[in-house]
């Protein structure tokens, strides 16, 4: 999962930008960068570098970006090897210079980069989908120009790529695209503002990074939908292709933050909705369990354990404490970094523990590494009882659209029955939502849930050679085979 932010006709589009992406961080705390351009002059400024916004993006050069149009990424990587070639965008010189990012997973990019290469006329600098990307769109662009060769490089894209893919382009001289995959698995919304008498126009993977700069009418880019904002402050919106909506669904349990609002559909809200339910499926199926407590794991899954609280009629306690210095652990590319991070990740309040019979919530299980320890905390810290709860229901099935789970063997519930994952990671008691109770809190069935209940919304006909390629690359980091 990454983070996506775009701009068109501000006086500074890398001031937006970098607002844009501070408030993205939580979507990828590996790597940033930017590429902006003075329509004026033609001129194009880029940075990019491993790191997280803040450090990357310093004062000084995000003062040196010049331009009114510009687009920018925060990396959490699913392909590659998490190296600087790997850093989005991407740009190429042709015709004038145009720059990609995008959040999402080219499922048949193997494929796709042996072709590009067997032609013979690219030399791919890197092991990332989006250097593919970005080939195949400036090639169909370059064939023509202005608002009708974007059109059509979104269709080759189209034609050509497989996955959840949500993209920001910038075409120097021209203006910014931007695009969503035909299913709209990963999200994308825009806003527009007035200032001094002048239409500005922005795209972002969540609203929050829109609504905190005052954009307003803000909505989301349909299921293959492309949007051309040139340097005029002309816009054009047209379906390039569609197929059946199915946004990730995880977006609104994990993903996005709680003041972000998806399809419509307020996070927070979402979230208070699965508290909500499964304390009313804990009231009915197992009436005697005596709780306490409810606490946390901090944060995305406050707003469910709150109302899951007040549902049960029992306290809500704060007693895992973030370390906020220490990044979130599913974020982080390999297992052997997750276990360590883990460890660093949260700390025991014991005054509130102790002696207690506690229901812990946490927003999901994908490899149970997490949830071990937790459960491990919680009893040295002297929890009587430890009750898990999942806001999420079992990950039985990779996702090959963004989310870093690509791989069978690391699902702990792929071959696990509920019982058997509840001896695993130590509890007394597991429980997890389940998958009419997530549609129902989200409000609609037209979701992505492939990772649950193995349905893909696209072909899988190249997941094998993606998995292969996922397995490599982690051994590259680990040293691992
Ligand atoms: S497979 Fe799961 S995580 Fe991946 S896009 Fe679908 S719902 Fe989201």
């Amino acid at each position: 999962m990454c983070g996506i932010f775009a701009v068109s006709g501000v006086d500074e589009a890398a001031a937006e930008l970098y607002l844009g992406l501070i408030n993205l961080q939580h979507r990828g705390q590996d790597a940033v960068g930017m590429v902006t351009c003075d329509t004026k002059t033609g001129e194009v400024f880029r940075v990019k570098d491993i790191g997280l916004v803040s450090d990357v993006l310093t004062e000084e050069k995000v003062s040196s970006l010049k331009g009114n149009i510009g687009i920018g990424h925060t990396r959490y990587p699913t392909v590659g090897v998490g190296d600087r070639r790997e850093v989005q965008p991407f740009f190429v010189k042709r015709p004038d210079g145009i720059g990609l990012a995008f959040n999402g997973n080219v499922v048949n990019y193997p494929l796709l980069k042996e072709k590009l290469r067997a032609d013979g006329r690219v030399y791919l600098t890197s092991n990332s989908d989006a250097e593919v990307m970005l080939e195949i769109f400036s090639e169909e662009y370059a064939k023509g120009s202005g608002t009708e060769a974007v059109f059509k490089a979104v269709r080759k894209m189209h034609e050509e790529v497989i996955g959840g893919y949500s993209v920001v382009v910038l075409i120097a001289n021209q203006g910014i695209a931007a695009f969503r995959d035909p299913n709209g698995i990963r999200p994308l919304v825009m806003g527009e503002k007035q200032l001094n008498g002048k239409k500005s126009y922005a795209f972002s993977s969540e609203s929050i990074a829109l609504t905190i700069q005052g954009y307003n009418s803000i909505t989301d880019l349909k299921p293959g939908e492309a949007v051309f904002a040139d340097n005029k402050g002309k816009i054009e919106r047209r379906i390039v292709e569609t197929s059946k909506p199915a946004p990730c669904s995880f977006e609104w349990v994990y993903f996005a933050t709680v003041e972000s609002v998806m399809e419509g559909k307020p996070v927070y809200e979402t979230r208070k909705k699965l508290g909500k339910a499964l304390a009313e499926k804990i009231k009915r199926k197992w009436p005697e369990l005596k709780v306490d407590l409810v606490m946390p794991v901090p944060d995305t899954s406050r707003p469910a354990a709150n109302a899951l609280a007040q549902e049960l009629g029992v306290p809500y306690e704060e007693g895992l404490i973030k370390n906020r210095y220490v990044g979130r652990t599913f974020i982080m590319p390999v297992q052997k970094i997750r276990e360590n991070a883990v460890k660093l990740k949260l700390k025991p309040v014991e005054s509130v523990i102790k002696g207690k019979n506690i229901m812990v919530v946490d927003d999901s299980i994908v490899r149970g590494t997490t949830s071990r320890r937790i459960v491990q905390l919680l009893r040295e810290s002297g929890a009587k009882k430890v009750y898990f709860v999942s806001t999420f229901p079992p990950i039985i099935s990779p996702c090959y659209y963004g989310i870093d789970f690509q791989r069978t063997e690391e699902l702990i519930a792929a071959d696990k029955t509920i019982e058997q994952i509840e001896k695993e990671i130590g509890a007394d008691k597991l429980i997890y939502m389940d998958v009419e109770g997530l549609e129902n809190a989200i409000g609609t069935k037209e979701v992505c849930e492939a990772c649950l209940t193995k349905n893909y919304p696209t072909t899988t006909k190249h997941t094998k050679e993606l998995t292969e390629l996922r397995r490599k690359h982690i051994a590259q980091v680990t040293g691992k085979c």
